[in-house]
């Protein structure tokens, strides 16, 4: 690791970090199979100056606090709070992301009580010695906060349910007693799938879980499509109008009345869940026309000179060599749909491809 990871471009937003590392030892998390020591710490104001001056930085881009370890560890909650505070005081209108296993833990609520705040609550019902902050007291106060946090602040309480691994917690009963518990706490449930490398799936089979039908893709999160279609039969069947998402990109941009803001409607391989989606009409009917003064801005904040051509159909054809998160950024800020013919991986997925 080094200074750059404390500000990270990824593909759902601007990672913000006063620390990296966790300890918590979820035995499936890339943070942990990244980095186990915790490292040195830097004062949320320092990363924030940093952040404003950011070749990536856009008010557009959701800001993901303290993601290389967890927010709201004992350690580490106050500079999760200082972030929240420093953005509330200095007007940033960026989407704000914490995503946590673990109750806020602090009265500072009033930090919450600013636009745009999401809080992602992992809730998968994973054997806590594979996850330990799975446990019922640790559930109980989460749900119970979220029905304090629902009254009290206009933060917006997303149910993340990943990571969900078959014979571990993927039955039927497993996942429908888990959509009975949350589904009346939170605002809707995004179900992600999980990073697996060749030594998670080591790790997780060791406790019995069964990969055997994960391809050796380390770029996308899995999850088989058949465990999907169980959790969309249990809504459907317990609370039909619950908003049950597949990207954390869609369900913020839903919540915001936007498009996706990840463009994931380009892909065919999408489709099948933006057919359900309720902004299904949002989504595919948004075109935008490709402005070149409009993309010499965003390439002169990269520092770049990108070789690139428009389509009948306006896509946004570039012939350079492109960066992965470049890539991201452009689709974030411009909306284009864009098509790029030698992508790069950043710093961090080239490392974990070799994990
Ligand atoms: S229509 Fe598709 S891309 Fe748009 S928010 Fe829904 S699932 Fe996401």
């Amino acid at each position: 690791m080094n200074d750059e990871n404390y500000i990270e471009f990824l593909k759902s937003g601007i990672s913000i970090n006063s620390q990296l590392g966790c300890n918590i030892g979820c035995k499936y998390c890339i943070v942990g199979e990244f980095q186990k020591n915790i490292e040195k710490n830097y004062k949320p104001i320092d990363i924030i100056e940093k952040l404003k001056q950011h070749r990536f930085y856009n008010e557009k881009i959701p800001l993901i606090i303290n993601n290389r370890s967890e927010p709201l560890v004992p350690f580490l909650r106050m500079d999760t709070v200082n972030f929240l505070r420093l953005l509330k005081e200095n007007h940033f209108k960026n989407p704000k992301i914490l995503i946590s296993k673990l109750p806020f833990g602090t009265s500072d609520y009033d930090v919450l009580n600013q636009n745009n705040v999401f809080i992602f609550r992992t809730i998968s019902g994973m054997p806590a010695d594979i996850e330990p902050p799975s446990n019922p007291e640790n559930r109980r106060k989460i749900l119970l906060e979220n029905d304090y946090l629902k009254e009290h602040t206009d933060v917006k309480l997303i149910h993340y349910w990943r990571p969900i691994v078959r014979n571990l917690n993927a039955s039927e009963q497993i996942l429908e007693n888990i959509f009975s518990e949350i589904h009346s706490h939170f605002d809707g449930s995004v179900v992600s799938g999980i990073r697996v490398t060749p030594n998670i799936k080591k790790l997780l089979e060791k406790f019995g879980g069964d990969l055997s039908d994960w391809n050796g893709d380390t770029n996308h999160k899995f999850l088989p499509q058949d465990i999907w279609n169980n959790i969309l039969n249990i809504k459907n069947k317990i609370n039909p109008n619950y908003l049950l998402f597949r990207h954390t990109s869609c369900i913020i941009s839903y919540l915001n009345k936007c498009s996706d803001y990840n463009l994931h409607y380009c892909k065919t391989k999408n489709l099948k869940y933006c057919e359900i989606c309720p902004s299904y009409h949002r989504c595919l009917n948004f075109v935008k026309n490709i402005n070149p003064n409009e993309l010499n801005v965003f390439f002169k904040q990269l520092g770049k000179d990108f070789q690139y051509s428009v389509s009948d159909n306006q896509i946004l054809i570039i012939h350079s060599p492109i960066y992965q998160e470049e890539l991201s950024f452009l689709k974030m800020v411009l909306q284009y749909k864009i098509s790029a013919q030698n992508i790069q991986k950043s710093g961090s997925e080239e490392m974990l491809s070799h994990v």
